[in-house]
């Protein structure tokens, strides 16, 4: 039986130690952390694993940098260890990068100041990465020639980490390594509220795609809705310390900007740290930050028009970036946490992002507020001891449930992979050889996939053109990275629609082939579906003329 099915079956009914609501990062480092501990898991998503606000990060895993302004050291202490943890940890996918930092004349502060503060950032991060180096109006010039410096007074240069892959495939790694431990995780399925019965939780949910009702026991009940925390605690009667205030943000993809690997940074026009970020073969560029009301956002033509044109101040291209340019969109909401008793005014100006757990010991109930992917270890860890203190067994209280497999799995890979002459099968237009990118995407399992291209050689072959993604990684993908969308495939487990133009990726002939490898007799229906979606997702935004001329804007919309 297919993977999705045999979990539903499995939660039906089921009686676990732990039900989490929300496969988002907070939702799959929890069931990481607690089944790789031996505690029984489950955890639903109404809609896809990552599929709301953990898609649509900037993927960069940092200290904090802009919270020095505000001097909150003991924040950016506390980041900067989650990010030489997670570099220490995830080599391959998380990985230190430099930020180019360009200082305009008139800015608040000397750029010699600021680059005295990356030395202070430095040292409070242990002085784990490289060290922080001052650039004149020149200097900047000659590293990295796209940039205006007609008005800059100086920069610097430090370093912090980004998601090489992107941040949904990292938090669905985190889902994957709780099934491996054990955990039963289904997306599509949403919760429709708990009530309390004995001593635990039974949670009535629904499977988005069949319409079928479950029930799903629980002792401990954990609510990881990301900006919809408040309101899946309004269905279970929980009233807390802390609640969601919602601030947007967007990026859009463009092509290529500049070769070097390197992160770009700018003080936008309302003063905030603005990005030109890697992402593959194409840059992506943000982001914004605009209090909202709800959690259900789209990219308004402001938005748009904000990034375009503060990106076009600041770079001298040979044509200034313009809508036709935008390959996609990415747009997510913040989910701030402030207490829940103050007017939250003073919390959302101060821009903190750090994260909450309320508990509820009587009622066995806990709620996780914020916080960010660059915390995500430490959430796991919290979560466990908090899930301890409520009096469940953590049977393996030591177990170490993060990180990539250890090196001499990895030289063992590498050494089979070096024999077989993988890396010769590369495509010629792709970005890495085969072994690099097969090890930081699926680790231990990339043995198996060498082992289907030993059999078969077509398995190394790319199946989508324009993308590095080959067909055993389709196989892959079926068997165990429950796709039940078409878009689950190519906009999180691979970031394909993020980075293809949807016209190319309709004309490609690949497409329908990897369709049917995904998803057999239904493959005709799931394309249809993915691109009906993108129709009505465009026709929707007729209504807003920014998104009219776009191709693929994405709203967060959960369970569509
Ligand atoms: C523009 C932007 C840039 C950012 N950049 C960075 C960055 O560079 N680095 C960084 O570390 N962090 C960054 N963040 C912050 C980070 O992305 C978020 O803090 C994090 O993704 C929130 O994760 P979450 O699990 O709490 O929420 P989500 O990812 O939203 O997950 C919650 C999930 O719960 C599900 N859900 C809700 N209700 C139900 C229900 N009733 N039943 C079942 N499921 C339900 C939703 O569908 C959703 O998938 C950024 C955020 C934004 C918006």
């Amino acid at each position: 039986m297919e993977l999705r099915s045999s979990n539903i079956n499995k939660l039906d009914n089921g009686d676990f130690d732990v039900l989490i609501v929300g496969g988002g990062i907070n939702g799959a480092s929890a069931a990481a952390a607690l089944a790789g501990k031996g505690v029984r898991v489950a955890l639903i998503e109404r809609g896809d694993f990552a599929g709301s606000t953990s898609m649509h990060s900037s993927n960069l895993v940092w200290g904090g940098i802009k919270y020095m302004e505000s001097r909150d050291f003991a924040l950016v202490r506390k980041l900067c260890m989650s990010r030489n943890h997670l570099i220490k940890s995830y080599p391959a996918t998380v990985q230190e990068i430099r930020f180019l930092t360009t200082i305009t004349r008139g800015f608040r502060y000397h750029p010699r100041y600021l680059w005295a503060g990356a030395w202070l950032y430095w040292l409070i991060g242990n002085g784990f990465t490289r060290i922080p180096r001052f650039l004149s109006p020149t200097a900047i010039r000659d590293s990295e020639a796209i940039i205006d410096t007609r008005n800059a007074i100086g920069g610097f240069e430090y370093s912090d980490a980004y998601l090489y892959d992107n941040d949904a495939r990292f938090v669905f790694n985190f889902v994957r390594g709780a099934l491996n431990y054990g955990a039963v995780a289904v997306n599509y399925v949403e919760s429709l509220g708990a009530r309390r019965e004995g001593a635990g939780w039974i949670t009535r949910a629904r499977d988005v795609i069949s319409g079928r009702e479950l029930e799903v026991r629980s002792r401990v009940l954990i609510n990881a809705a990301g900006p919809w925390v408040d309101e899946h605690n309004s269905l279970t009667g929980q009233a807390t310390d802390h609640r969601h205030l919602y601030s947007k943000g967007i990026h859009l993809i463009v092509p290529r900007l500049t070769d070097s690997q390197r992160v770009l940074a700018f003080f936008a026009d309302d003063g905030r740290l603005f990005f030109v970020i890697p992402m593959g073969p194409r840059t992506c560029i943000g982001t914004t930050d605009t209090r909202v009301e709800r959690p259900e956002v789209v990219a308004s033509e402001e938005d748009i028009r904000f990034v375009l044109d503060n990106i076009n101040k600041r770079l001298e291209l040979d044509k200034p970036l313009g809508k036709e340019d935008i390959i996609s969109i990415r747009c997510g909401v913040r989910p701030l946490a402030v207490k829940a008793e103050g007017s939250g005014e003073r919390d959302f100006l101060q821009l903190s992002r750090k994260h909450a757990i309320d508990v509820n010991q009587r009622d066995a109930h806990l709620s996780i507020f914020g916080g960010k992917l660059t915390d995500c270890l430490n959430v796991g860890e919290e979560i466990v001891a908090a899930v301890g203190s409520m009096g469940l067994e953590v049977p393996y209280p030591k177990h170490r449930w993060y990180g990539e497999p250890p090196d001499q799995v990895r030289r063992e890979f590498l050494h089979q992979a070096k024999l077989m002459r993988l890396d010769a099968m590369t495509a010629s237009d792709a970005s890495e050889p085969l072994s690099t990118r097969l090890w930081r995407r699926y680790g231990t399992h990339a043995l198996e996939m060498l082992e289907e291209i030993r059999e078969d050689p077509l398995q190394a072959e790319v199946l989508i053109e324009g993308t590095e993604y080959l067909r055993c990684e389709l196989r892959y993908a079926k068997r165990r990275e429950m796709i039940t969308r078409l878009e689950d495939f190519l906009r999180r487990r691979s970031k394909i629609a993020l980075v293809v133009h949807e016209e190319a990726m309709r004309r490609s002939p690949g497409l329908r082939e990897a369709c049917t490898i995904l998803f057999g007799d239904e493959a005709d229906a799931r394309l249809e579906e993915y691109f009906a979606t993108t129709r009505r997702e465009r026709g929707e935004a007729a209504a807003d003329e920014s998104l009219a001329s776009l191709g693929s804007a994405r709203s967060v919309t959960p369970g569509e």
